[in-house]
């Protein structure tokens, strides 16, 4: 299939034909018609490199209303090194939708210019666990309006230690949202939070 069959629009699939992404991988056939045509939780079993980045933000970016700069994504990584290349990913994909706003938060970095960015309005927000909690704290992240959370490399998080970070993300956004969860392995922690969280979700496989 290619990805305007998976019902991707115009602007997305020029964006993707400029990157050389030619043939949906299959992680990405499998989540993008499933989360652009239903609001049901995603459990999605996925390793790096199988193209799960543009698995979870192409039908966001598809879906998102970009007349309302309200928070309407946010998307939990690991690292600062992850969550930078995401944002940049989501930009690349959404260059030919011009109000599409992502600002990307994360530790070791100035805060000020972080919340800066913030108030000026990003429908997108990627975060790492650890900053995104601070800037929730001071009111500059507000996700009372998101639809979509994503948790990538659920794993990788818990085994860092981000479990009370990935608590005060969830309890900050409501509860009639989606969430995505992606990971490599599923250890009983991850199970837990995909239990706790997530309300009957549809399980994919890469
Ligand atoms: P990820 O698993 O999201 O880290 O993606 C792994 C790499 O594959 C990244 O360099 C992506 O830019 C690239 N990629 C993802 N999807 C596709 C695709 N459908 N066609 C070509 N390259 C892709």
């Amino acid at each position: 299939s290619t990805f305007l069959e998976l019902g991707l629009k115009e602007p997305i699939t020029r964006a993707l034909v400029d990157l050389g992404y030619e043939t949906p991988t299959v992680i990405q056939q499998k989540a993008i018609p499933q989360i652009i045509s239903s609001e049901e939780d995603l459990k999605a079993f996925a390793q790096t490199g199988t193209g799960k980045t543009a698995a979870f933000s192409l039908p966001i970016i598809e879906l998102a209303d970009q007349t309302n700069v309200n928070t309407q994504a946010i998307i939990l990584s690991p690292t600062r090194e992850l969550a930078v290349q995401i944002g940049k990913n989501i930009e690349q994909f959404s260059k030919y939708l011009p109000n599409l706003k992502t600002v990307t938060v994360y530790g070791g970095a100035n805060i000020d210019e972080q919340i800066r960015k913030l108030k000026r309005g990003a429908q997108i927000v990627v975060g790492t666990p650890g900053r995104t909690v601070d800037l929730i704290k001071r009111r500059a992240l507000k996700l009372g309006n998101v639809r979509w959370l994503v948790l990538d490399e659920a794993d990788e998080m818990l085994n860092m230690g981000f479990k009370d970070e990935l608590d005060q993300v969830l309890e900050a956004t409501p509860d009639s949202k989606q969430t995505l969860l992606f990971s490599a392995t599923f250890p009983k922690e991850v199970e837990a939070i995909a239990n706790n969280y997530m309300t009957q979700p549809v399980e994919i496989t890469s």
